[in-house]
C-alpha cells in the first residue's frame, strides 16, 4: 500500500513474502499485469482461520473478561476486556487508540494507528496489558494462528489460557515449540508498531501465540538471542523489513526494481504467477530447472538460463552444492526442458515391484481432522491368483464430520479388509502387494490412526502398522518416479499419471478442490450434506487409485521405449 506523500505502508506479510511480489504489489505499472484466479482452497482456509480466531476470542473472553481484572497491576478504573467492533479499518484504529489510552486490561480485534513514519500497518487478534500503572504499562501483542505451535516433549514458555501473561508464563512439561518464524515476525512487527505509538512495556519484549489446538498460551521472548548467528527475532525483523521497505519505495517511485522473479516455493500460491512465468520463460530463466537457493547458486557462477545449465557437462559439476538435486540430474532437466520433454528416463528399465495379488490405495484426509475415505482398487494380475474376492474398487468411508469416533470404524474396515487380503494370498502361496502415491500421507495417518483409536475393535495396534509399512508389501510409487526419472514439470500424480496415459474423469480433480467437496459432502457450513459430493469424492479417490495402476503397469510396459533417456540428451 502507498500512502500519503509516496510513502509506503507494510504490513507483517511483507517480511516473510517474495521480495518480487513486495515489488509488484507496489509497482504502480503492474496494475494491469496478468493474476492468478483467486484460489478457492486459499480463501477457504483464510475463511477457517476467521472462524477459528472468533471461536478463540469468545473463550478468552468468557476466561478474563469482560471486567476481569486479570493483571494484578491495573488502576481499579481501567477498563478490563475491550472489544473492537469489526468496521472500517480507521475506526477500528480509533477504538484501539481510546482503549490503549484508557489503560484496558486486554483489546481484542486490535487494528493499530499506522505507523506512517516507520512504513508499518497492522492488525493484532489481542493486545495484553503488562503490569504497570495505566498510561506507563504498555502492551503485548497476542496473536491466534491455525496451526499448530507446539510438538510433544518439554520447553516451551507457556501460560494458561485464563492467564494471558508473560509473568503468568512458566517452562513447559509437556510442550516444545514448534518453529513458526513467521509468527514470532509478525509479532515483532506489532511490537515495533506499539512502541511507534509509545505503548510498548519496557524490558524485554515478549509476544504470545495462541495455536490450532487453543489450549495454551506459547510465549516469546522477541528481544533474546534465538536465531541463528545469535541474534533476536526483533533484529532480524528490523533488518527484513528494512529491506522490504526499500523494495517497495524503489517500486512505487519507479527507481529500479529492486528485485527480479525467480521460482521459489512460494510461487505455486502466488497471484504474481502468471505474470512472473511469463517474464521467466521468455527469457528462459535457469530458475525454472533450479528454484530457490539453488538458482541464486549457478547464478553465480554465470549460468542464467535454462539452455546455459543444458549445455554444461554433466561430469563437471560447479564448485558448489546444489541442495535440490544433484549437478548431473539438474543439467538433465534443463536438457529435458529445453527440447519439451514433460518426463525422461534415468535407466532403460524401471524396475517395479509386482506380484500375483495387487492393491493400490489412497487415502483422503481432512487438513489436521483426520482421514475420512480409505479407498482400495483390487487387481489379481496373477493367473493363479483366486482369492475369493471380486476385483475392483472399495472405500471405507466416514460422512460423519471430522472430527468423529466413526472414523475409527471405517479405518478399522479398510484394515480388516486389507489385512484379510495379505493373509488369503499368504495361504495360499500368492505374492502380495499394495501401493500408493507418496507413502508419507497414508503412512502418517494409518500410525495415527492405530494410536488415536487404540482399543476400538478391528483397529490394529501400532506395531502391526508398522511391520506392513516395513514389509517390503508396501510400495510408495512417488518413491520409484523419484528414482527412475526426471520430471521437467513436478513428479505429482496428476502431473505424472498423464504421461502414462490416464485422465481423471472429473475436470476439477484436485487435492485442494477435494477439501471443498468434502466441506459440502457432510455439510460442514450448516447446510445439508450434499450426497452429490460424496459421490464425487468416491469417483475422485477410485481415480487416484487408477491412476497409481496405470502408472505402474505403464513403467512396466513396452511405451516405456518411447519416453527419452536422460543420457541419450
Ligand atoms: S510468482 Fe514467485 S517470483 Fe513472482 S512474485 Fe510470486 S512468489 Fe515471487
Amino acid at each position: 500500500m502507498v500512502v500519503g506523500g509516496g510513502r509506503v505502508s507494510l504490513d507483517a506479510a511483507a517480511v516473510v513474502r517474495c521480495r518480487r511480489r513486495v515489488h509488484l504489489d507496489h509497482d504502480p505499472a503492474a496494475v494491469s499485469a496478468p493474476r492468478a484466479a483467486p484460489d478457492p482452497a486459499l480463501e477457504q482456509r483464510r475463511a477457517d482461520a476467521v472462524a477459528h480466531r472468533e471461536d478463540v476470542g469468545r473463550r478468552l473472553a468468557g476466561l478474563v473478561g469482560p471486567g476481569a481484572v486479570a493483571d494484578p497491576g491495573a488502576d481499579a478504573g481501567s477498563p478490563g476486556w475491550v472489544q473492537v467492533p469489526a468496521g472500517p479499518v480507521a475506526r477500528r484504529q480509533a477504538a484501539t487508540r481510546a482503549a490503549v489510552e484508557a489503560g484496558a486490561a486486554y483489546i481484542w480485534n486490535a487494528a493499530l494507528p499506522a505507523d506512517v513514519e516507520g512504513g508499518r500497518r497492522g492488525e493484532v487478534e489481542l493486545l495484553v496489558r503488562a503490569p504497570g500503572r495505566a498510561g506507563r504499562a504498555g502492551y503485548r501483542p497476542l496473536i491466534v494462528v491455525r496451526h499448530r505451535v507446539t510438538d510433544p516433549g518439554s520447553g516451551a514458555i507457556t501460560s494458561p489460557l485464563a492467564r494471558p501473561h508473560a509473568e503468568h508464563a512458566r517452562p513447559d512439561g509437556h510442550r516444545r515449540v514448534r518453529s513458526h518464524p513467521r509468527d514470532q515476525l509478525r509479532l515483532a512487527h506489532i511490537t515495533r508498531m506499539l512502541a511507534a505509538m509509545a505503548a510498548a512495556p519496557a524490558g524485554p519484549a515478549y509476544g504470545a501465540v495462541i495455536g490450532m489446538d487453543a489450549d495454551v498460551v506459547v510465549w516469546h521472548e522477541l528481544s533474546a538471542p534465538s536465531w541463528p548467528g545469535g541474534h533476536s527475532t526483533l533484529t532480524e525483523y528490523d533488518v527484513r523489513f528494512a529491506d522490504r521497505v526499500a523494495v517497495a519505495s524503489a517500486a512505487a517511485s519507479g527507481a529500479p526494481a529492486l528485485a527480479g522473479p525467480s521460482r521459489i516455493t512460494e510461487c505455486r500460491r502466488c497471484p504474481w504467477w502468471p505474470t512472473c512465468e511469463a517474464e521467466l520463460t521468455t527469457r528462459g530463466d535457469v530458475s525454472l530447472v533450479l528454484r530457490g537457493e539453488d538458482a541464486t547458486t549457478v547464478r553465480a557462477h554465470g549460468v542464467t538460463t535454462v539452455a546455459q545449465l543444458a549445455a554444461l557437462d554433466p561430469a563437471r559439476p560447479l564448485p558448489v552444492p546444489l541442495h535440490g538435486m544433484p549437478f548431473a540430474d539438474a543439467v538433465a532437466l534443463a536438457r529435458a526442458l529445453h527440447r519439451g520433454l514433460p518426463v525422461v528416463r534415468r535407466v532403460a528399465e524401471v524396475p517395479v515391484p509386482r506380484a500375483d495379488v495387487e492393491v493400490d490405495v489412497d487415502m483422503e484426509s481432512f487438513g489436521e481432522s483426520g482421514a475420512y475415505l480409505w479407498g482400495a482398487l483390487l487387481s489379481v494380475p496373477g493367473p493363479r491368483a483366486d482369492i475369493g474376492e471380486p476385483a475392483g474398487y472399495r472405500a471405507f468411508a466416514t460422512w460423519e464430520p471430522l472430527p468423529t469416533d466413526d472414523e475409527a470404524r471405517s479405518f478399522a474396515e479398510f484394515w480388516g479388509w486389507l489385512s484379510g487380503v495379505r493373509a488369503r494370498c499368504a495361504r495360499a502361496g500368492l505374492s502380495f502387494a499394495a501401493y500408493c502415491y507418496n507413502e508419507q500421507a497414508e503412512n502418517r495417518w494409518m500410525l495415527a490412526s492405530a494410536d488415536r483409536f487404540a482399543g476400538t475393535p478391528g483397529v490394529p495396534p501400532r506395531g502391526e502398522v508398522a511391520e506392513f509399512i516395513g514389509s517390503g508389501q508396501w510400495v510408495d510409487m512417488f518413491a520409484l518416479v523419484s528414482q527412475w526419472f526426471l520430471c521437467a514439470h513436478g513428479k505429482g500424480l496428476k502431473r505424472i499419471a498423464p504421461v502414462a496415459g490416464f485422465a481423471w474423469a472429473d475436470p476439477e480433480a484436485s487435492g485442494e478442490n477435494s477439501m471443498r467437496w468434502y466441506r459440502d459432502a457432510v455439510g460442514m457450513d450448516g447446510a445439508p450434506p450434499d450426497p452429490a459430493q460424496r459421490d464425487r469424492l468416491l469417483r475422485y479417490n477410485a481415480d487416484d487409485t487408477s491412476a497409481t495402476k496405470v502408472l505402474r503397469e505403464w513403467m512396466c510396459s513396452p511405451a516405456l521405449a518411447g519416453i527419452p533417456l536422460a543420457r541419450d540428451l
